[in-house]
């Protein structure tokens, strides 16, 4: 989609600090992190997020998670523990309308809550 910022990314047409990447999923650095370590992790193909899925989505969110993990290995925070999480739509407080998981570590980290 033309006027969205993570497929700008994707495109290269915006700069982004890459942990992965591969044909279908790129991961990076978030530009305001949360947490000492904040990762977001898309996939190439658009779609606004979780509640817009298509059955033919659901096997990359899955490889997005096995990404996450293993990020979370190779930044060495396995161990110590960390967050993956998805905001889907205006109460989860999703800005970015092409889902992404945020992986969120290196602290921490404060309870889910309201
Ligand atoms: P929230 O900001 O409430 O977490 P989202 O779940 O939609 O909402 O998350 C969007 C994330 O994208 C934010 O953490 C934001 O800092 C990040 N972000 C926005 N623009 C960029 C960018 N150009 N490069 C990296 N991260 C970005």
């Amino acid at each position: 989609m033309s006027d969205c910022i993570f497929c700008k990314i994707i495109a290269g047409d915006l700069p982004s600090k890459k942990v992965y990447e591969d044909d279908q999923i790129l991961a990076f650095h978030d530009i305001e992190p949360a947490a000492p370590i904040h990762v977001l992790i898309i996939p190439k193909k658009h779609f606004a997020s979780l509640a817009a899925g298509q059955p033919e989505d659901w096997a990359i969110v899955g490889q997005m998670q096995r990404v996450a993990a293993q990020i979370a290995r190779e930044l060495d925070v396995e161990e110590s523990g960390y967050r993956v999480i998805t905001n889907v739509g205006a109460n989860a407080g999703q800005i970015v309308h092409h889902l992404h998981y945020h992986l969120m570590a290196g602290a921490r980290l404060a309870p889910l809550g309201v």
